[in-house]
C-alpha cells in the first residue's frame, strides 16, 4: 500500500542555477541517446559522472543495445520506465530490468558487462545514472542488485506529489538504496496539474533535476521537458520545491560531493592517469573476467 504523507514546507529553498540541453551520442552498437549530464559537467555535479536519457517507439534507435563491455571505478544506475532490458556480467550477475525497474550495479575494481534488449518493438524508455566511488572504494568488490518497480519505496503527499524513493531518503521514506560517502537522493516525482513537491537537502549537496514529461517551476523559474535544471547551492536553502502547473514527472538527484581528482577515459572513471592505464592493461589481460 502507498503511504500518505504530509507535504514538507520549506522556508528557503534553492533557485535555479542554469538549464541544460543534453546533447545526442550515439553510444553502445548504436543506441540513440540524450547525454544530458556530459563530462564537462563531472566538477560541477560531482559526485555524479554521466545522466543518458533514452526513450524511443524506433526499434533502430535501440535494438543494437550494449554489446559486452569494461566499467571500472564507480556505479551505473538504469531505471527502465518502459521497456525489457537483459544485463549479464563477469561478477556472474544476471537480470532483466522491465517496466518501472532499477538495476544499480557497482563496477568497482572491474566488471565486463551486456546490456540487451529484449523486445523488438515498441516504446524503449529510461534513465542511466553514473555515480562515482570515493577513491577508497573504487577497487572494491562488484556489487549488483535489481530492483523491481514493486520494491521501489514510494508515498503520496497532500500537495499533490507521487514520489518514487530509488535512493537516499525522502519525508522520513528510505530509499530501495542506500550508500555512505556519496549519500545520493535518486526521487521520481510525478506531480498532477497544480501539485507542488518540497525535498530537504543538505546545501553542500549538489543537486539537479530532470524533467521527462511536463513542466515545472523551481523558484518561479520554468523548466520544460527534456531539459536538466542545476541547482544552487546558497547556504541558507533547506532544499528544492518544485511546482507543476501542468501534470509532469521528474527525476530529482542529488549527492555529496566527494572533491576528489576525476579521472575518465571511456568506461573507466579513477582518480589520476595511471590508475587509467592499470584499467586499460588489466582489462586487455582479461583480469575483468568475461560477460
Ligand atoms: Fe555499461
Amino acid at each position: 500500500m502507498t503511504q500518505q504523507l504530509t507535504a514538507e514546507r520549506l522556508t528557503t529553498a534553492r533557485g535555479v542555477e542554469r538549464l541544460v540541453n543534453g546533447q545526442f551520442v550515439m553510444d553502445g552498437a548504436g543506441v540513440k541517446i540524450n547525454r544530458v549530464l556530459t563530462q564537462t559537467l563531472q566538477r560541477r555535479l560531482d559526485p555524479f559522472l554521466m545522466l543518458d536519457a533514452f526513450g524511443s517507439d524506433k526499434p533502430g534507435d535501440y535494438i543494437a543495445g550494449f554489446p559486452e563491455h569494461p566499467h571500472r571505478g564507480f556505479e551505473t544506475i538504469s531505471y527502465m520506465i518502459t521497456g525489457r532490458m537483459r544485463h549479464k556480467d563477469s561478477a556472474g550477475h544476471e537480470g532483466l530490468i522491465t517496466n518501472g525497474g532499477v538495476q544499480w550495479m557497482t563496477a568497482g575494481r572491474g566488471v565486463v558487462h551486456s546490456e540487451m534488449p529484449e523486445q523488438n518493438d515498441g516504446l524503449m524508455e529510461g534513465f542511466q545514472l553514473w555515480l562515482n566511488l570515493p577513491a577508497r572504494d573504487k577497487m572494491s568488490a562488484p556489487w549488483y542488485r535489481d530492483i523491481p518497480s514493486e520494491e521501489i519505496p514510494r508515498f503520496v503527499t497532500d500537495a499533490g506529489a507521487t514520489v518514487q524513493v530509488i535512493a537516499g531518503s525522502s519525508h522520513g521514506v528510505a530509499g530501495a538504496v542506500q550508500r555512505d560517502g556519496t549519500e545520493p537522493v535518486y526521487l521520481d516525482i510525478e506531480l498532477a496539474a497544480g501539485a507542488s513537491f518540497e525535498q530537504r537537502l543538505p546545501p553542500g549537496h549538489n543537486a539537479f533535476l530532470y524533467v521527462f514529461r511536463g513542466e515545472v517551476t523551481v523558484e518561479g523559474k520554468g523548466v520544460p521537458s527534456a531539459r536538466m535544471a542545476i541547482l544552487a547551492n546558497p547556504p541558507a536553502a533547506e532544499g528544492v520545491r518544485i511546482k507543476a502547473a501542468q501534470a509532469s514527472r521528474v527525476l530529482l538527484i542529488a549527492g555529496r560531493p566527494l572533491g576528489e581528482p576525476i579521472a575518465q577515459l571511456g568506461p573507466f572513471v579513477m582518480n589520476t592517469q595511471a590508475e587509467l592505464h592499470q584499467a586499460v592493461d588489466d582489462f586487455r589481460a582479461g583480469r575483468f573476467g568475461a560477460a
